[in-house]
């Protein structure tokens, strides 16, 4: 197998997994707070941040690192709803689902 066609194999592979786990890779940007879907879902890097007002039913212990769809570390990591990105573990959005 000639090395293009292999890489090309091996990162087709890591691009599956990824995708079909909502894991993150370390060099995968994070969501910004201003991208459409972000704004859409009322994410923020900071969960003590989201408005109160428009999202009532939010509360500043629901957080990324305790969602249902958060793959990631301490800090950041992957997010089933933001494919290909990375969201940040103390950040929120209203399709936060809490851990079982
Ligand atoms: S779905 Fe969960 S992990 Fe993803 S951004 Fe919203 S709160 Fe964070």
């Amino acid at each position: 197998m000639k090395s293009s066609r292999r890489q090309f194999m091996i990162l087709s592979a890591t691009t599956l997994a990824v995708a079909t786990t909502g894991q993150a890779l370390a060099a995968d940007p994070m969501v910004a707070e201003t991208e459409p879907q972000a704004i859409g879902l009322g994410y923020k890097a900071d969960t003590t941040k989201v408005d109160a007002t428009k999202y009532p039913k939010h509360n500043a212990k629901q957080n990324c690192g305790n969602c249902m769809l958060y793959k990631g570390g301490a800090a950041a990591g992957g997010c089933q709803i933001f494919a290909g990105k990375q969201v940040a573990a103390k950040g929120w959005c209203s399709a936060y689902a809490a851990k079982a």
